[in-house]
């Protein structure tokens, strides 16, 4: 049995202990009283030494706590120390959310049904489908008024059948260990807490998300709150000197410039289309019709796009007898576009040519497409097209 120093007092960082047990590799290392907090209850273990050697994970086995250690353990007397930094941060967490599960009673009547301690930010998921931001709003008020109130917290320990007023109807028997909140809140608790609320610091809330029937709500607190808005205050910082403006100003700034950017694409796509255009009339009257008075182009990319040279082929063959070949190298693929009056199907056309030469597409009497499986196969369909 190990009698857990943690219950009665939380600000413990350093005690001296009996080793009652270990593991027959040493890395399991058991005490006849310790401060180390197991993960329990949504509150991750603590961290520190023993004997000097790092504590990595302790186990709640039930009756005893396992600190799992790094290396092996000499002794049977051992002095131990608990990472102070990472226990009052999770100490900070875990009143914070206590306190901001008990505000969502308070004020709106929704109970909290889990509770989620992480390594950046921690969440709670509140019995409700939908949370007016209005209301998230008045609960992070309301809790940080709590905290400037420096109420105290206090650790009593109840017989469970005579317990009254817990926010959470507890389903143990026995004695029950309560952390109360002058004034606002009791719940059965075996975490750590901090003395006043005070100590939890500023409590922020942050994204909402909702999971089935329930709504998840991320909060930091205490040095993580103000760790997390610093981050912002960067973050949002670099926006604003991107646009030229003050952080206040940014969102609207940043909107505006999107804006701008919509619109110059629009203008780009329509002066692409305009020097097509443009581009298919020069080259039209830049070619010289053939014996039948047809006159024919073809152009050839070693790679990109056949997409690009559409616009110019329906600009080509939108004047009288003509005929637009367009070939691409890699990945081979082809283009046919022919005038209405060039006595030429191009669908059919090319369909058939591709058919022969194991290639697939299609497209309609003035334009057709197609992807080949080689450069051969490529070679082949414009040969064939050339005399058609
Ligand atoms: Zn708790």
């Amino acid at each position: 049995m190990s009698e857990r120093l943690y219950y009665t007092d939380s600000y413990l960082r350093k005690f001296r202990a009996l080793v009652t047990g270990r593991s027959a590799d040493g890395r399991r290392i058991y005490l006849d009283r310790t401060a180390f907090y197991p993960a329990s209850g949504g509150q991750p273990h603590d961290t520190g030494s023993i004997a000097g050697v790092p504590v990595v994970e302790v186990e709640d086995e039930g009756e005893r706590i396992a600190h799992v250690v790094a290396a092996a353990v000499d002794g049977d007397e051992v002095d131990c120390r608990i990472d102070w930094e990472r226990r009052f941060d999770h100490m900070q967490q875990h009143s914070g959310q206590h306190l901001l599960s008990a505000v969502f009673v308070e004020r709106f009547g929704v109970a909290t049904v889990s509770f989620h301690l992480g390594q950046e930010s921690s969440t709670i998921d509140l019995e409700t489908g939908t949370l007016d931001p209005a209301r998230v709003l008045e609960a992070e008020r309301r809790a940080n008024q709590v905290v400037c109130e420096n109420r105290p917290l206090a650790v009593s320990f109840e017989d469970a059948a005579e317990t009254r007023d817990l926010r959470k109807p507890s389903e143990r028997a026995g004695t029950l260990r309560v952390v109360s909140i002058e004034g606002l809140d009791r719940s059965a608790c075996g975490g750590t807490h901090v003395a006043r609320t005070g100590e939890i610091g500023p409590i922020l809330l942050r994204k909402l998300e909702r999971i089935r029937n329930t709504t998840r709500v991320e909060f930091l607190c205490g040095g993580r709150a103000v760790g997390r808005a610093r981050a912002d205050f960067d973050a949002l910082s670099r926006v604003a000197q991107m646009v030229s403006g003050s952080l206040d100003e940014a969102p609207g700034l940043v909107a505006a410039q999107f804006e701008a950017a919509r619109n110059a694409d629009k203008l780009r796509r329509k002066l692409e289309a305009d020097l097509a255009q443009y581009q298919g009339r020069e080259l039209y009257s830049a070619t010289a019709p053939d014996e039948a008075g047809v006159r024919r182009v073809l152009r050839r990319q070693p790679s990109g796009n056949l997409e690009d040279l559409r616009a110019i082929a329906q600009s080509f063959t939108a004047q009288a007898k003509a005929v637009f070949v367009a070939a691409l190298d890699e990945p081979p693929a082809l283009l046919l576009a022919v005038s209405a009056d060039s006595g030429v199907d191009a669908g059919k056309v090319l369909k058939a040519a591709l058919t022969q030469a194991g290639g697939r597409g299609g497209g309609n009497q003035r334009m057709a497409q197609g992807s080949l499986p080689s450069r051969e196969a490529l070679e082949q369909v414009l040969g064939q097209i050339r005399t058609s």
